[in-house]
């Protein structure tokens, strides 16, 4: 069965639904369509212990402040689940959940968006779905040789699996170093990082980062010298179980391990160490498997855009993934901004 759209979301969390709202205003035609049986993106999936980086109120999507979880300044992931759950029905958002795009298809004036439950077809596609499903673990020498667990951030729920055990967690960013702190106190926890360790000032949050990212964005197109963004501002956000736990002296971080063996890791002094677990906090690339068939250009290691729209192909925007889509489009407060534009776009281009 084909159905028509004049644009087709594809990928139903925050990015999806931000889209989702502003074509609404603008009277669009549009369906969202969502891999995950239910609402709330990736954030149904995230560990237990998980805060916010940014107080409720900073953390919202177009429309609707995110009310404030009780006894929690940063909310945690399932407060964001129950705000999207409610955001999706608040605006009457057309989503369908369970629905899997396999490969979107050019056929001149429209876009063929094959799904795992028929065919649509469109005018304009807007992509936004994210990076969950893409864990990047690195090639790391004797990574098949380890015989102990090894999962990555996406797999990670709960310290109490790990009770007792000597892990090493990898990676020096937010992940890593929440994770880190998570266990301690349940497991031996080695935290190897590649570069010692930047954590933001305690005070900065997400508002600051949102700021800074929008003030680099705004200085880069005006052909003003790079601020360096928030990357300057350090890597890891000092949430209160971060900071308490690097206050605490526990989230000593060693450098990265040289290899993997059979029972634990090596490191540069040619010491070994036996380890139960290594939980590879190593980032994510963005999900973009569905549009491999339209052949678009890369720049940057990103598939080329200006702001949201594909470079090559104006029918195409891309929403969330990371700040080569907008300024702080991969956060809360940062994707309704870029959605804005998008939809504005999109609505000239139907016109
Ligand atoms: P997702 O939430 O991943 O949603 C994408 C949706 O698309 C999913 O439902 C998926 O099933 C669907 N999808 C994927 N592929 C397909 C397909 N082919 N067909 C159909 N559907 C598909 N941001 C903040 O603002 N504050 C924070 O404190 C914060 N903390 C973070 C902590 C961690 C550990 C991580 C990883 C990210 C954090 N972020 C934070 C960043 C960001 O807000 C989240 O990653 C957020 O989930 C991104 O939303 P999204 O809509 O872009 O992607």
């Amino acid at each position: 069965m084909t159905r028509r759209a004049d644009v087709v979301v594809i990928g139903g969390g925050q990015a999806g639904l931000a889209a989702g709202y502003h074509l609404r205003r603008l009277g669009i035609d549009f369906v969202v369509l969502d891999a995950r049986p239910a609402p709330g993106g990736a954030w149904q999936h995230t560990w237990d212990s998980l805060r916010l980086f940014s107080p409720a109120a900073y953390s919202s999507l177009p429309g609707r402040l995110m009310p404030a979880q009780e006894g929690q300044t940063c909310p945690d992931a399932a407060h964001v689940v129950a705000y999207l759950v409610d955001y999706e029905k608040r605006y009457g958002l057309p989503v369908q959940h369970g629905v899997r795009v396999d490969a979107v298809h050019d056929e001149g004036t429209l876009l063929r968006v094959g799904t795992d439950s028929g065919t649509w077809r469109a005018r304009t596609v807007v992509s936004a779905t994210g990076t969950w499903t893409r864990p990047f673990v690195p090639a790391v020498e004797g990574r098949r040789e380890f015989a102990g667990r090894q999962l990555h951030t996406v797999q990670y729920k709960d310290p109490a699996a790990f009770a007792g055990q000597r892990v090493v967690v990898v990676g020096g960013g937010n992940s890593g170093a929440q994770i880190a702190a998570d266990l301690t106190g349940h497991a031996q926890v080695t935290w190897a990082t590649r570069r010692p360790p930047r954590y933001l000032a305690d005070d900065i949050d997400g508002r600051v980062l949102f700021d800074t990212a929008t003030a680099r964005r705004r200085a880069l197109d005006e052909g003003r010298t790079d601020t360096g963004g928030v990357a300057f501002l350090g890597d890891i956000v000092a949430v209160p179980p971060v900071r308490a736990a690097r206050d605490a002296g526990l989230l000593a971080a060693r450098p990265m391990f040289t290899r993997l063996t059979a029972t634990g890791a090596q490191w540069a002094d040619g010491s070994q160490q036996d380890v139960d677990a290594v939980i590879w906090c190593t980032g994510f690339r963005p999900a973009l498997a569905h549009l491999a068939g339209l052949r678009l250009r890369a720049a940057r290691g990103h598939i080329a855009t200006d702001g949201t729209r594909a470079t090559d192909d104006p029918r195409l925007h891309f929403l969330g993934y990371g700040d080569w889509t907008g300024p702080a489009s991969a956060t809360l407060i940062g994707v309704g901004r870029t959605a804005r534009e998008a939809a504005r776009e999109i609505r000239d281009l139907l016109a």
